[in-house]
């Protein structure tokens, strides 16, 4: 192995371990932008069959608001201005289609056979207690996301990241190594007496056994050692690794977004969960149905909406109304909200977010470089979070997820999809070669273009705003993820139609 200049100690200080912190802690811990699960299901009893309730959004929380008064024999309505349900739970399969809002760019989804993309939503975290519990309920299959490969690659252009700049490094090389180098120097300082252990010597002795091992380290020497499974026996110097920066994702507990494996998919895409509500709901679930304006007086509240397929305007009338309407949606509608729920509601936003699928003719991935899911990392590539599929493993054909990242990155926002495209095309060779040849066919959702989202995910609101959305306006019940504290995830569309079937309940029980 080549020497670094530093020195043990040096060294040591560099990793936090002189300084008492523990091993490469901290840098990357941005990545936990989880928030907490929704807890357990509210168990509401009573029942009501002659209170009306519209619900507004077929998106998850719609669907859940639905279901959950379904159970209570509610007269309730969802109101869904496409013609499928799901919201940002969008998984495109071959005939999916779309145009971008402000270009008037169609597109039509080209995959093969079951193929897709999960163009919102795609990933569970096994803590999502709520809405796994829903999956179970509705006999919704799931199987294993795979957020994570050791054969994953990491790839930077960028001279500030030192030698490993421009080479593909893979994931089991950088954990190999640094567990390598860092548990020989700690063992090495041990072994010398060169640092305190806080440990009887008998667990020191246990210590260095475990370091032993964890490192690969040779028994007898106490040398890095690369096992086999590292792919080649020819480490990386560690002061690259070091500077590369690429240990932050080496870390022995999955933090990023996600957090500790495992995380699930439904078998066949995330849409399949909305699909189950469906099944349950029936045709209490209308679609084409674009609310326009939402009246409430002390009574009652009026819905206007138009029939997308005729053009005829409708009004429903009902005792109480849930929105599960995006928040950007809701902030634009004709709606008599009290001044404080008004702003509160004008004070939420969104992430400008993105995705593209990529069919490609060949698993190229998997056949040539034995990738099986996770992901490629990369900044300079300007691809966001670029990923493999992790289903339908060895078919013929696969979809990459070839952008998730900012819209607006890399002046993406202002291409067409054939000038996205080809970004993502030239971007990605560098690390795949085989992209241009084996790609055929893509699909783009840039979901500040798509009508009725007109934005990705809420961004967090503020604890005054969150807590203003979550009391009711007069018969006015906010129920979409982007009023909770976890907007970026189902569950925190979980969190906020639970709030809202809970609160609705106990005031109509209270009489
Ligand atoms: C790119 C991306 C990645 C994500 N990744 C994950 C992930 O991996 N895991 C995870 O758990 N979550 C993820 N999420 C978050 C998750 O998708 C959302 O939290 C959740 O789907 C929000 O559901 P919702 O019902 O509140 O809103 P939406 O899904 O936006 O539903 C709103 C519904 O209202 C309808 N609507 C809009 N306007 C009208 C109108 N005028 N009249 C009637 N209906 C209307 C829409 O058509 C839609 O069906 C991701 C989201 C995005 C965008």
């Amino acid at each position: 192995m080549h020497v670094n200049p530093m020195t043990r100690r040096q060294l040591l200080r560099s990793l936090g371990i002189l300084g008492g912190s523990s091993m490469m802690l901290g840098a990357m811990d941005v990545w936990d932008l989880k928030g907490a699960p929704a807890g357990p299901r509210p168990q509401l009893r009573g029942t009501q069959a002659t209170t009306r309730v519209l619900i507004l959004g077929g998106g998850i929380t719609g669907l859940i608001a639905g279901y959950e008064l379904g159970k209570l024999n509610y007269d309730y309505r969802i109101l869904e201005a496409r013609d499928w349900a799901g919201g940002l739970t969008w998984t495109v399969k071959r005939g999916a289609q779309h145009t971008e809002m402000d270009t008037g760019e169609r597109q039509v989804c080209d995959f093969d056979g079951e193929n897709y993309i999960n163009a919102g939503a795609w990933r569970i975290p096994h803590t999502d207690e709520g809405i796994l519990g829903y999956c179970k309920e509705l006999g919704v299959p799931l199987e294993i996301f795979t957020n994570n490969s050791d054969a994953n690659f990491f790839y930077e252009e960028n001279s500030d990241i030192g030698p490993l700049s421009g080479r593909r490094v893979r994931l089991r090389e950088v954990k190999a190594d640094l567990w390598g180098a860092t548990t020989e120097l700690l063992t090495k300082a041990m072994d010398q007496g060169d640092i305190d252990v806080p440990l009887s010597e008998e667990d020191q002795e246990r210590l260095v056994q475990f370091l032993v091992r964890s490192g690969y380290l040779d028994s007898d020497d106490h040398l890095y050692r690369p096992p086999t499974s590292r792919g080649s026996d020819e480490p990386y110097d560690l002061g690259a690794l070091l500077q590369s920066g690429f240990g932050a994702r080496a870390r022995s507990l999955n933090q990023e977004t996600g957090g500790p494996a495992p995380l699930f998919q439904p078998i066949g895409g995330m849409q399949e969960i909305a699909f189950g509500f469906q099944r349950e709901i029936g045709d209490r679930l209308a679609f084409n149905a674009e609310v326009r304006s939402i009246r409430q007086t002390e009574n009652e509240v009026r819905v206007v909406y138009r029939d997308t397929r005729t053009g005829a305007e409708r009004e429903e009338v009902a005792d109480y109304v849930i929105s599960c309407l995006p928040m950007s949606i809701l902030k634009k509608i004709d709606v008599n909200l009290s001044p404080d729920m008004a702003e509160a509601v004008q004070g939420t936003g969104h992430a400008s977010v993105a995705k593209m699928g990529l069919q490609m003719g060949r698993r190229f991935w998997e056949e040539d470089e034995g990738i099986f899911g996770g992901h490629l990392w990369s900044r300079s590539l300007q691809l966001g979070e670029f990923s493999y599929p992790c289903y339908d493993y060895f078919a013929d054909k696969g979809v990459l997820l070839g952008y998730y990242g900012s819209s607006l990155q890399a002046g993406l926002n202002d291409l067409p999809v054939r000038g996205r495209v080809e970004h993502v095309l030239t971007q990605a060779s560098k690390v795949h070669p085989q992209m241009r040849e084996e790609f055929e066919h893509a699909y783009c959702v840039w979901w500040e273009k798509v009508q009725y989202s007109e934005g990705a995910y809420g961004r967090s609101p503020s604890e005054e705003i969150l807590a203003r959305l979550s009391e009711p306006d007069g018969r006015l019940y906010v129920g979409c993820a982007g009023a909770s504290d976890d907007p970026a995830w189902l569950e925190g569309g979980v969190t906020a139609a639970w709030r809202a079937v809970e609160g609705l309940h106990a005031r109509v029980m209270r009489g």
